[in-house]
């Protein structure tokens, strides 16, 4: 039996969580305490999933690679996560992003190639959906379609979404086509 599977890979900061206010723009939290769910995400969440699509967050955490964030601190926050939002899996890339370019980094699509070898994804049927130019050419380089969440912010997009969107709820709509 040929079973197709879907998923829908979440940026974290700034599309499920708040970002917090930063000297150069924003910065993830860096606490449980400062942990804080963006509005609609937990509602939108259990929307996809009893759609039957798997719930993927796939972040990049430089500040963890940079030593600017301990790595069990940030483990702490996916737990949060993880226990809030009925998600299947976490993928994290600690890459300072100062180096060689990484194959899991977004953009590089690796993230999402290695979820979907591992769940069994059909990547045609799956969407990426995040608030950073990173997320959308992430997107597209695994061939999956692409939801941009517009948050105002002074960064120019790169490769062009297949959506843009104002909101996490407004993106829950799009892949449900309600
Ligand atoms: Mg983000």
């Amino acid at each position: 039996m040929n079973v197709r599977r879907s998923a829908v890979f979440l940026d974290r900061d700034g599309t499920l969580n708040r970002a917090l206010p930063a000297a150069d723009g924003t910065r993830p939290p860096h606490s449980v305490e400062e942990f804080e769910l963006l509005p609609g995400v937990e509602e939108g969440c259990r929307a996809l999933r009893a759609a039957g699509h798997l719930l993927v967050v796939v972040t990049n955490q430089p500040d963890v690679g940079r030593g600017d964030l301990s790595l069990s601190s940030a483990e702490a926050i996916n737990a949060r996560l993880v226990r809030l939002l009925p998600i299947d899996r976490v993928e994290v890339c600690y890459d300072s992003g100062r180096g060689e370019p990484s194959e899991f980094r977004k953009p590089a699509p690796g993230m999402l190639l290695k979820a979907a070898g591992d769940l069994g994804l059909d990547l045609s049927l799956c969407w990426m959906v995040g608030d950073r130019w990173r997320d959308v050419d992430c997107g597209r380089n695994a061939g999956v379609r692409t939801i941009f969440i517009e948050t105002g912010r002074a960064e120019p997009l790169r490769a062009r979404p297949d959506f843009v969107v104002r909101d996490f709820t407004a993106a829950v709509s799009v892949i449900l086509g309600t």
